[in-house]
């Protein structure tokens, strides 16, 4: 198995780091040609306005949206898989907010609220927020909302699990493939 990261923008490595670390072969993702030969892909945070273009100009839009790999959205990633105002894939039954909490000022850091786990510390950067969570599962909480999401091979996540040493998400979403 094969998982790509889409590196136009953002987190890539830490990202690349968590897969590794769970013994999973990993590759950085730019072009069409590379994403041809992955099994599954992240999308990580940065700013999704930016990254959909990116995503455009790289000639992979079209591709995501007609693939059906399993995929995993952090941050903006997550804004891209669900249903907000601004053009998504929209591949998720979620919508979702920008910039829910605030300014980038009022990022923050909590521990989230998990079904059979705990101590879990969720990095919240200028996030969104699930604001319905459509007909997803929802796997994480944080003051109340839900903070990720998965419908079996998919994920969304409105922090940034690959900023902790924790790979439970990375780890979940890998055995939701399966
Ligand atoms: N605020 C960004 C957006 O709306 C998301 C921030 C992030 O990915 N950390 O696209």
């Amino acid at each position: 198995m094969l998982i790509g990261v889409l590196a136009l923008q953002g987190a890539v490595s830490e990202h690349c780091r968590a897969l590794t670390s769970l013994n999973i072969n990993n590759v950085k993702i730019r072009n069409l040609e590379q994403i041809k030969q992955i099994d599954g892909l992240i999308i990580p945070g940065g700013e999704s306005t930016t990254l959909r273009k990116l995503i455009v100009n790289a000639n992979l839009w079209e591709f995501i949206m007609k693939s059906n790999m399993p995929l995993m959205g952090t941050c903006a990633g997550a804004i891209l898989l669900g249903k907000n105002k601004d053009e998504t894939f929209g591949k998720m039954d979620f919508s979702i907010d920008r910039n829910y909490y605030g300014r980038q000022i009022n990022s923050f850091e909590e521990m989230l609220e998990i079904k059979d786990y705990s101590n879990f510390r969720g990095v919240f950067i200028r996030a969104p927020a699930i604001t319905d969570g459509g007909n997803t599962t929802p796997i994480a909480f944080c003051k109340k909302q839900i903070v990720g999401c998965t419908d079996g091979k998919n994920m969304a996540l409105t922090f940034h699990p690959e900023l902790t040493n924790d790979n439970y998400f990375h780890k979940l979403w890998l055995e939701g493939m399966k």
